[in-house]
């Protein structure tokens, strides 16, 4: 049924840059096999998952949303697709993103832009665009996102769907080609909170070929979500981000705002006001500490090793000139402009007067909300300032497409969790995302204050 609605809506939406049909329809005969022998499967088993493609897939094509990468086949699983395909899960195939996952609209990929179901003049959101368009129309119940500054919570904002970044370190980076190390995490795309708990359960703990995995990640996410469904909140403290509201939001975003903090007071939730002044500087520092990662992260891409290789037309080839060339013909815009950004700010010279302030700067995120959790047990705000932008819109203005991860972009800066939770439509008739954060490792209040609210 997933492969038709695929077949049906993808010449409109454009979420998959590959299809697996045949090893989908394989799997899941092969669980219907398991099932019928009487054998005890995993709660999502037979279940189909869309997955984002900077995450490598043995045998299927994985591009990262990158032209320097077209027709590279991994040899290996990243550990989650491991987990995912143990635990019987059908891959429908690899979702579209911006060109490895630096964008907030899709539009950044190498591949055309994915539509948004809700109006398909309209972005997807990014750098996950794919992944929730897929879940959004229909095309997958679960989908799997990565998330540097927001790229899975923002686009399940303008899609109308679930989106969890987990705790840093909780779900292995094994097998994500990496953005920015220090920031990255991968998490689902769901249509339900209860459903992004199964998924994040089965892809969450420690991994040894992953040296930032956490020992003993915290679960117990589908009890919390189980139970937080209809219940009340009594002896829960919300707190609202003073920085994150106001100026830059939209009113139908700060509207539905208000009504989701009115229904966690009907719940018997205590709301109150926290504040994190250094929040006006983390989209700022967030911007030089992702390109001096990524762009020694994608050093890596340079004609020998993976996907393309272009020999310079004329003149001796030589290896640098084969790294030019290849460089300059397989990456985009964007990858090149955060390249130049990040080893312009890595540089001797200017390493401490960008890097080393970025790096002070995320320090201090990291204490505002270590006091801000002292005040609350989530926080919360818009995921993202406003509603679906049109196409074509941001694009040539690189600022104001970044202004989108204001509200995303601190809680990857201090490895906390967060979700993007639907919260109803604004005035023009689009959706918009709620966003609870909580404490590192305690990924299961969002699940509990998520399902109450749902
Ligand atoms: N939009 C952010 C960026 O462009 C987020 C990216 C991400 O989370 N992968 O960097």
């Amino acid at each position: 049924a997933h492969l038709d609605r695929i077949a049906a809506v993808e010449p409109a939406v454009h979420a998959f840059l590959h299809v697996a049909g045949e090893e989908a329809l394989a799997t899941a005969a092969d669980v219907d096999a398991r099932r019928a022998a009487g054998e005890d499967l995993h709660a999502l088993a037979g279940v189909p998952i869309a997955v984002k493609d900077v995450v490598v897939t043995r045998g299927l094509p994985t591009t990262a949303g990158s032209r320097i990468l077209e027709g590279w086949v991994p040899p290996y699983d990243a550990t989650l697709v491991g987990r995912i395909k143990a635990a019987g899960l059908p891959i429908l195939g690899k979702t579209n993103m911006d060109e490895f996952a630096m964008g907030s609209s899709t539009e950044h990929s190498g591949y055309g832009n994915t539509h948004n179901p809700w109006d398909l003049d309209r972005i997807p959101g990014g750098s996950g665009g794919g992944s929730a368009a897929a879940v959004a129309a229909y095309e997958a119940p679960l989908a799997i996102g990565t998330d540097t500054g927001g790229s899975i919570r923002q686009p399940a904002a303008v899609t109308g769907t679930v989106g969890v970044k987990p705790t840093y370190g909780s779900v292995s980076r094994y097998g994500l080609i990496a953005l920015a190390s220090s920031l990255d995490q991968a998490g689902p795309c769901t249509r339900t909170v209860l459903d992004s708990a199964l998924l994040h359960e089965l892809i969450g703990g420690h991994d040894p070929l992953d040296s930032t995995s956490l020992s003993d990640p915290a679960t117990g996410y589908v009890a919390a979500a189980r139970a937080g469904a209809g219940a009340d909140l009594r002896g829960l403290r919300v707190g609202v981000i003073r920085e994150l509201q106001g100026e830059g939001y939209q009113p139908g975003v700060l509207a539905r705002f208000e009504e989701s903090l009115e229904a966690l007071r009907g719940a018997g939730a205590e709301v109150v006001e926290v504040s994190c002044p250094s929040f006006a500087y983390a989209l700022a520092a967030y911007y030089l500490i992702l390109p001096a990662e990524a762009s020694s992260n994608l050093a890596k891409f340079d004609g020998m090793r993976f996907g393309l290789r272009v020999e310079p037309s004329e003149g001796p080839v030589t290896a640098e000139r084969v790294m030019a060339a290849t460089r300059g013909q397989g990456f985009g815009d964007e990858v090149k402009r955060r390249v130049i950004l990040g080893t312009y700010a890595l540089s001797a010279g200017y390493y401490d007067a960008y890097y080393g302030s970025a790096q002070k700067v995320r320090t201090l995120t990291q204490r505002d909300f270590a006091a801000a959790f002292e005040a609350a047990d989530v926080l919360v705000s818009p995921t993202a300032p406003t509603t679906a932008f049109k196409l074509g819109e941001k694009l040539d203005d690189p600022l104001a497409m970044y202004l989108n991860d204001v509200a995303t972009i601190p809680a990857n800066l201090a490895g906390v969790p967060g979700m993007s939770l639907p919260n109803g439509l604004s005035d023009d008739g689009l959706p918009v995302g709620f966003q609870i954060l909580a404490p590192a490792r305690e990924d299961a209040r969002l699940y509990r204050v998520g399902a109450a609210l749902e």
